[in-house]
This record gives C-alpha cells, structure tokens and sequence, in this order.
C-alpha cells in the first residue's frame, strides 16, 4: 500500500483528505493564500497551490499525485 505512492514514511490509508497537502512539503504555508479554510486545493479557483503550480514553483507531477492521491482517500478505493 504504501509503495504504491512511492511513500515509505507514512501509510496514506491513515491520512484525512482534508490533512494530505500536509504531507507534501513544498505546498506548506501555501495555504494561507488559499480563498477558503478547509480548500481541498482541487476544485477551488482561489487557491494557493493550484496558483504555485501555475507560476511553475510546484512541480505539475507532484500535484496531479496529490489530486491523485486526493481521489483515492475521498473514494476510499481499497
Ligand atoms: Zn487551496
């Protein structure tokens, strides 16, 4: 499960949706230009990660694992 992600500190199974961008260190203290507290930085136009991933500070394969990733936790697939 966990090296399905390329994961090997944490197993995702325990992580809240809401919690996952925390684990991807280059979108910390991003949020704070997020237009919304609880932004699940997908959807939302306001949003302080899908604006650094714009103006390239975010690496655009990094966040599609996120929304990825995202996905799977909201489904809860397995
Ligand atoms: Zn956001």
């Amino acid at each position: 499960m966990q090296t399905r992600h390329g994961f090997s500190t944490f197993d995702i199974s325990e992580i809240e949706s809401n919690e996952l961008y925390k684990y991807f260190k280059e979108f910390k203290g991003l949020e704070k230009y997020c237009e919304f507290v609880g932004c699940t930085h997908i959807k939302e136009p306001v949003c302080g990660i899908k604006k650094a991933v714009e103006e390239g500070k975010i690496d655009k394969l990094r966040y599609e694992r996120f929304c990825k990733i995202y996905e799977e936790l909201r489904g809860k697939v397995w």
